[in-house]
């Protein structure tokens, strides 16, 4: 059996292996075991039961929550040449009926529908004459209140174990909590499930985490690093979504904003143009994301922290689902913390200690000196191996702990408190770095003892770190003028009975590259790839679907490395199975040729 699935895996995807758990889920449906399975976002769940629904004999049920996640699988299916269709409210009549035709005709592997399109009286009547033989129920975390998305109508679905008793039901989710997965078992009424639970890890993606000094510039930096790709922009409020995509339009970038503030056509055009490739940013709150499988996000950048790390796992994880190295970059700042608390502190009171805490560990990540994979993975209870992970501004070693923070901490702490606690972060820099400037002189604090304490570091460096204290609350600010006053921690602190962490600024601004970034490069040829992405556009305008459904990254770069002239070597490529091959193999073969007698010059930071 193992074979036929690696057989149908190659013809029909062109991909050469399994990603972690893949085959034993498939292998689950086609035993006609019940099965949950919880892969990261990216892990390659709805391979799960599509491979399987084309080595079963009749049709295999999916249930999707939402219509555009339906499209994208069923325009990806169609490129692979697998005949998928769905069902759900927004179907023409006429739509409708060329479905049934095709259902009634057996002409279908899948097929995929809404919750409610499943509900409605005499839908399951219908399906029992159809000759089911799996059911897979995608983002089945769904059907739980504990997880972030629940829906009434996926409550129901245990009707499915009683209308189809013989058939397999596989549940798919990226929701990692024991809670969440007992309740899907339970409600489903899945009998004995197998449970398959994935690592969280996500090696190719590279977790970032810098201080917000500089806001726009700091965004405008990873943007810059990915030119021509795509990424997504989270910042924390409508308002901030509205100025920064006005300010980057401005400077020239193809940037379209997402919020719930915005009209539903808006969104809409937002979206379609992120998914089409017209713009390469979309800058948005958290409002966007869910029900979107664009594979080839390249970047993702939070312009402010998040509410917790389960929030930040799920719009980071939306980086890099095809495999190939993302970047994921978290800027904070001090006031982010202050604005959620404020929040947390007004929502439904039995919510607010869980909020607290879950910001604490939020805040404790950001300031965190040991690697992120590790820091995140221990958040969701999984241990990480002992190695640096190559893939994050920790094990890179572009950020490092100040040598001797407790007493650097206690030099800050001191001055603030002989300056009488009555003045800001600026002057209290200045008064550490050692300035004389008029204001320090006319208040005698030339003379104070912790005048030039620090005068051997930067300033900024100076007040970066009284930002630090002041995020982890051995400083409070106070008042209008931000007056700077000791906490009962920084008072502990001064004594020594606390420690508290000072990071160094990062050194450089160019980021080096890690592993994950080389190697996937490996080998390419960055001109042809170029050329080839140009030609992916206009074979996704043609055929009218995203760039991505015609051909993933991966597939783009491989391509470029191995140069295949010939339509066998093409099907080596990794993505290029049969259906590829006929639908692009000439014209894409045509272009490897164009590029041998008349190649572009790289770009600059082509590197090869
Ligand atoms: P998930 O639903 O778990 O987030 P998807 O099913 O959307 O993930 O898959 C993410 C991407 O990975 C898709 O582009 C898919 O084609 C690709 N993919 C899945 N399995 C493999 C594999 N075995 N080899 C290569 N690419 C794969
Ligand atoms: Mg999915
Ligand atoms: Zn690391």
């Amino acid at each position: 059996m193992t074979d036929e699935i690696s057989e149908a895996l190659k013809r029909y995807w062109g991909y050469d292996g399994f990603r972690p758990l893949q085959r034993e889920a498939m292998e689950c449906v086609l035993r006609g075991r019940d099965s949950i399975v919880v892969l990261p976002t990216g892990g390659g769940k709805s391979l799960c039961y599509q491979v399987p629904a084309l080595l079963l004999p009749g049709l295999t049920l999916v249930v999707s929550p939402l219509i555009s996640l339906m499209k994208d699988q069923i325009d990806a299916l169609a490129g692979c040449g697998i005949p998928a269709g769905r069902l759900d409210s927004t179907l023409s009549a006429g739509e409708k009926d060329r479905v049934s035709r095709q259902l009634g005709a057996g002409g279908l592997r899948l097929l995929y529908v809404s919750p409610e399109r499943l509900l409605s009286p005499g839908f399951l009547d219908f399906l029992k004459g159809l000759g089911v033989s799996s059911v897979a129920i995608d983002e089945a975390h769904c059907v739980s209140m504990w997880g972030h998305d629940f829906r009434p109508e996926y409550r129901r679905l245990g009707i499915l174990r009683t209308a189809f008793p013989e058939i397999p039901i596989g549940a798919y989710t990226a929701t990692a909590t024991e809670q969440v997965r007992g309740d899907i078992a339970v409600q489903l009424g899945l009998g004995e499930p197998e449970v398959l639970v994935g690592s969280f890890d996500r090696p190719n993606l590279v977790y970032r985490v810098r201080r917000r000094t500089e806001g726009v510039r700091q965004v405008r930096d990873v943007i810059d690093r990915h030119a021509g790709e795509s990424g997504i922009v989270y910042c924390l409020r409508r308002s901030d979504v509205d100025r920064l995509t006005e300010t980057l339009r401005r400077q020239g970038c193809r940037a379209v904003a997402y919020h719930a503030g915005m009209s539903d056509e808006e969104r809409h055009r937002s979206q379609n143009g992120f998914i089409g490739e017209e713009a390469d940013v979309i800058v948005a709150t958290v409002a966007f994301g869910m029900g979107i499988d664009k594979s080839n996000v390249r970047y993702v950048v939070h312009a402010a922290m998040p509410r917790s790390l389960e929030h930040y796992q799920q719009e980071s994880g939306r980086a890099g689902r095809d495999g190939l190295e993302a970047e994921c970059v978290l800027l904070h700042s001090g006031a982010d913390y202050l604005t959620w608390k404020r929040i947390i502190l007004e929502s439904e009171p039995q919510t607010v200690e869980n909020g607290l805490a879950k910001l604490g560990q939020m805040s404790r990540y950001c300031r965190g000196v040991s690697c992120r994979h590790r820091a995140i993975l221990a958040y969701f209870g999984q241990p990480a191996g002992a190695e640096a992970c190559g893939a994050c501004d920790i094990c890179l070693g572009e950020v490092e702990g100040v040598a001797d923070p407790v007493v650097v901490a206690q030099k800050i702490l001191s001055s603030v408190l002989r300056q009488g606690e009555r003045f800001g972060a600026d002057y209290t820099a200045g008064v550490l770095y050692g300035s004389r400037e008029e204001r320090i002189v006319a208040n005698g604090h030339d003379r104070l003892s912790t005048h030039g304490i620090l005068k051997e570091e930067t300033r900024p460096a100076v007040r970066d770190w009284i930002e630090q204290l002041v995020e982890q609350e051995y400083l409070a600010r106070v008042g209008d003028y931000g007056v700077l006053k000791l906490t009962a921690l920084g008072r502990r602190a001064l004594a020594g009975e606390e420690r508290p962490l000072l990071l160094e600024a990062p050194r450089a601004r160019r980021a080096p590259k890690a592993a994950v970034e080389k190697d996937s490069w490996d080998g390419v040829d960055r001109a042809l790839f170029e050329r080839l992405r140009a030609l992916r556009r206009t074979l996704a305008a043609e055929a009218g679907v995203p760039a991505y459904i015609v051909f993933g990254d991966a597939t783009l770069r491989d391509l470029a490395r191995k140069k295949p002239a010939t339509p066998d070597e093409l099907l080596a490529v990794t993505g290029i199975g049969a259906k590829k091959l006929e639908l692009y193999g000439p014209r894409v073969l045509a272009g490897i040729r164009a590029h041998d007698r008349d190649p572009l010059p790289p770009r600059p930071e082509g590197g090869r």
